[in-house]
């Protein structure tokens, strides 16, 4: 889009163009609210912002697929996708929420084939279904298929159906632009607005301010926290930063879901299926470990307790060296599938495969394969209620902010609790996206008054930015932008994001104390926040400066990381992804409780929903 056709005023702005930013903008405009809108003769002014063009969001990574009780290959109920939930998000779940994700899961499903979604099939024409983690029959008796998929490519499927669908509706994108501010003001008595948003248009490198009655954070998760993660370079938590930075809180962010078998050096994901067809972890020794810490499961145990088993050998000395980097750290196991033979791996695990030889160069018929746990999945984010309004936490109770939404991994709706069950991240994207865009259409259907006043406080912030950009590029050294050589300043932010992710990685991936916290923060006040304040860009061009994005993603990622650290080292127990080596057991009596925490650093707990489901011991 250009400058020229920016509005300056919205009805409604989506930020992202993921599952859940998609969903949200068609839940908007197929709603009866919208209908009944365009029936009066008024269009309600919608925008979508994305960093990205839509197609390349990280929903299109997706593999495995998304989670329904369709029933379509043995009786499935919903009740037991709601208990398998629960479960596995360690009793952590608000159960009202997991009851809509669960109830609603079918006709999600189905919403999404309506919408060209290529489902693989049943010979019967019926959606085909696929075990996956966690999800059983008869509340945890045996597993059952209840994952809907589409060969290995879900998450290209969803993202591409869902995108033309918004073609057709003709939704208006502003693709490539950066959201740098949330504004959020707060009446006498203290309670929160939005006013709309300010945006980096990185083609141009022109600020615009944005006044918006209602804005929708669906911004996605924040993996680059670590430097091992499958995620993709963007996932830099932004939504989640500019909750905190406009004074709002986060719940739950201390728990973020690794995957204990990334591909070492990438953090590329290597599907479960590898262990499931009989590849084999080992030890430095040469010793099959996973025996000793999870007898009668073995490598096929919860993907926290093998990426916890792979850190204990690392850090008993058992680990080995990336062949990639013989003389660097000996951070990761070995992955066997040598067993197998070739014709197997090819037939069964192309994917697996053709990872490991193109992006470690090695064969996995004859190598061993070097990995590690990789950062997945955040389980926390903004909170939210089931409509997708965003609140804030004080006094012992919920205030809602008006006129803002989140959906999406950014948010936190409470169904995935302290570990996500597979498969239920693009339905909670999905479903909850688009009942907050049927609650967004509502919303504006009852509001037309514009308070031009109140839209200064934007215009400000815009204004406060385009100085702050204009002083990054002024900061730029004139031999490096004449050279390109992006090391002729001291420092970057490309260097700075990868010395998080090793302080993130050493100080909580995994598992965590009061000492490797504390230490991570101190070490962030001391030393990282202080670089990120003074850098600079490196070359003074405001078009397609990518630094000057980067620049700001990583301060993103330092404000959350500060919060997870908090939050983190609050919760004086273990639960679901969350290990804590010096509070090793759940403990409910204290800490069945959501963490709240805002940019002070000031960590609330908010009260569990617990409706049908007591809260059971873990048996892995
Ligand atoms: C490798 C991999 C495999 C996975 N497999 C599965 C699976 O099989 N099943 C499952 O259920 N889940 C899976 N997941 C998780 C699931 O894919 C994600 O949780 C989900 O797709 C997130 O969707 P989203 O819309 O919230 O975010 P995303 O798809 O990440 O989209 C985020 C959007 O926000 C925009 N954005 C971000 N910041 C800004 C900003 N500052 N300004 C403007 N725009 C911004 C981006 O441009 C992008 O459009 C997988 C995840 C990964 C990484």
């Amino acid at each position: 889009m250009s400058p020229k056709q920016l509005e300056t005023h919205y009805d409604a702005v989506i930020v992202g163009a993921g599952a859940a930013g998609l969903s949200a903008a068609l839940g908007l405009l197929r709603s009866e609210a919208y209908e009944a809108m365009r029936a009066e003769g008024r269009e309600p002014d919608i925008l979508v912002v994305s960093k990205l063009q839509p197609l390349r969001s990280h929903t299109g990574s997706a593999e495995g697929g998304i989670a329904a009780s369709l029933g379509n290959i043995e009786h499935d109920d919903w009740h037991w996708h709601l208990y398998d939930t629960i479960k596995g998000g360690d009793w952590l779940v608000d159960q009202d929420m997991a009851a809509i994700l669960a109830e609603e899961a079918p006709r999600t499903v189905i919403g999404l084939e309506h919408d060209g979604v290529a489902f693989s099939r049943n010979e019967d024409g019926t959606i085909a279904q696929r075990l996956f983690g966690g999800h059983t029959a008869r509340f945890g008796e045996q597993p059952v298929h209840r994952t809907a998929y589409a060969a290995d490519r879900i998450g290209h499927q969803i993202l591409h159906s869902l995108w033309q669908q918004c073609v057709k509706e003709r939704v208006r994108f502003a693709e490539e632009w950066y959201v740098s501010d949330l504004v959020v003001t707060r009446g006498d008595s203290g309670a929160a607005k939005v006013r709309g948003l300010v945006v980096l248009d990185t083609h141009s490198g022109k600020v615009h301010g944005i006044h918006a009655d209602n804005v929708v954070l669906a911004t996605g998760g924040a993996g680059r926290l670590f430097h091992t993660t499958s995620n993709s370079w963007d996932l830099t938590g932004d939504g989640m930063a500019l909750a905190l930075e406009a004074g709002l809180q986060l719940e739950d962010i201390e728990f973020v879901q690794f995957h204990p078998t990334g591909l070492a050096h990438t953090g590329i994901l290597l599907s479960e299926a590898a262990r499931g067809e009989g590849g084999r972890l080992l030890n430095a020794d040469g010793e099959h470990f996973m025996d000793r810490y999870a007898p009668g499961h073995g490598d096929l145990a919860a993907r926290d307790v093998v990426s916890r088993s792979i850190m204990a050998e690392v850090d008993a000395g058992r680990g080995v060296a990336d062949p990639k980097d013989p003389d660097g750290p000996k951070d990761c196991v070995w992955l066997d599938l040598r067993a197998l033979g070739r014709d197997t791996l090819k037939s069964k695990l192309p994917e697996v495969y053709e990872t490991v030889r193109q992006y470690a160069g090695l064969d996995p018929a004859e190598d061993l394969v070097p990995i590690k746990p990789t950062a997945h999945y955040t389980m926390g984010g903004i909170p939210i209620g089931a409509d997708g309004n965003v609140y804030e936490f004080s006094d012992g109770a919920r205030h809602g902010v008006d006129g803002l939404f989140a959906a999406g991994e950014c948010s936190c709706v409470s169904v995935h609790g302290a570990n996500r069950l597979g498969a239920n991240s693009l339905l909670d994207a999905c479903l909850f996206g688009t009942r907050t865009g049927r609650s967004l259409a509502a919303r504006i259907a009852e509001s037309r008054d514009v308070d031009e006043d109140a839209y200064q406080t934007v215009d400000e912030a815009a204004t406060r930015r385009e100085h702050a950009i204009k002083a990054l590029l002024a900061g730029a050294p004139q031999d490096a932008a004449d050279t390109g050589d992006a090391d002729a300043g001291a420092d970057n932010a490309y260097r700075l994001m990868a010395d998080l992710g090793a302080l993130m990685e050493r100080a909580a991936a995994v598992r965590c104390s009061h000492d490797t916290l504390t230490e991570a923060q101190a070490a962030i006040e001391r030393d990282l926040l202080p670089r990120a304040e003074r850098l600079t860009a490196h070359s003074d061009t405001a078009a397609f400066n990518q630094e000057v994005t980067a620049i700001m993603e990583v301060r993103h990622l330092l404000v959350v990381a500060q919060t997870m650290l908090s939050a983190a080292d609050a919760r004086h127990e273990s639960r679901g992804a969350l290990f804590r080596t010096d509070y090793p057991s759940r403990d409910d009596g204290r800490f069945l409780a959501h963490s709240m925490v805002g940019k002070s650093q000031e960590v609330l707990w908010q009260p569990v929903t617990i409706t049908d489901y007591p809260p059971k011991a873990r048996a892995y």
